[in-house]
């Protein structure tokens, strides 16, 4: 070091250059470790909007009970349209990295969450609702379930009639639900979009009975609707499995 200091300032200079290349060798090694991790992508990526999930079986499959020109509208107009509403109400907002039931489960309550709210809960409901019924449903349930509903409600065909009737009784639009709740099978409803997980039911199968899942085939003959899809849509294993699971 000299007495005019330049020693002194050069050592600054080369330190801020050692600690540049440092600096620059970091942020690499840094970048490179996330990238091996898949974060780099991840960290960065839009979030995968809600999906529409294909039906379980063909448009014309749940005929003469549903026709294929119900199905068509009720789930490549309504369906469809929830979904896609909801990814654009949810767009650029935390909601939109979260999981479909997350999106329901914080919005439910709360007034100026409505519309998410009500796309969200109509996306997982007519979803559920379609892997409720298959096209030779009705029938039997699984030996372990029967037992259930046995227990529950005295016979399956007494399930069946509080179904039918809970399902007449639901004024305006809703869903009919069979749950397992407290050890028990139960019947129950909800208005409009709600759904019935978030106090504590577990959904084992839906029945929409808003006018649009029958009005085209039955106009305004719900009971009709109900009736044939209890003995003969119905997919009773649906039902067995999601108590199970
Ligand atoms: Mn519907």
């Amino acid at each position: 070091m000299d007495e005019n200091g330049s020693t002194v300032l050069s050592a600054p200079r080369c330190d801020r250059r050692t600690f540049l290349m440092a600096t620059a060798a970091g942020v690499l090694s840094i970048r490179l470790a996330a990238k091996a991790k898949g974060l780099a992508q991840t960290a960065w990526a839009a979030p995968e909007p809600i999906g529409l999930p294909p039906l379980p079986y063909a448009d014309d499959a749940l005929e003469p009970v549903i026709s294929k020109a119900t199905v068509g509208f009720h789930f490549g107009k309504h369906h469809k349209g929830y979904v896609d509403n909801l990814n654009k109400l949810i767009a650029g907002t935390d909601y939109a990295s979260m999981p479909l039931e997350r999106i329901i489960a914080e919005t439910s309550g709360r007034p100026e969450k409505a519309g998410i709210f009500n796309n969200a809960a109509q996306v997982w409901n007519h979803t559920f609702y379609w892997s409720s019924m298959k096209p030779h449903g009705g029938g039997e349930p699984p030996a372990g379930l029967r037992e259930r509903l046995k227990a529950s409600f005295g016979s399956v065909e007494a399930c069946k009639k509080e179904l039918h009737a809970a399902g007449m009784a639901v004024f305006g639009s809703g869903w009919v639900w069979l749950v397992y709740e407290a050890g028990r099978l139960k019947v129950a409803t909800t208005p409009n979009a709600e759904v019935p997980f978030l106090k504590g039911a577990k959904p084992l199968l839906t029945i929409d009975v808003w006018e649009h899942a029958y009005y085209l085939d039955y106009q305004n003959r719900r009971g009709d609707y109900l009736r044939a899809v209890l003995d003969s849509r119905i997919d009773w294993g649906y039902a067995s499995k999601n108590l199970e699971g």
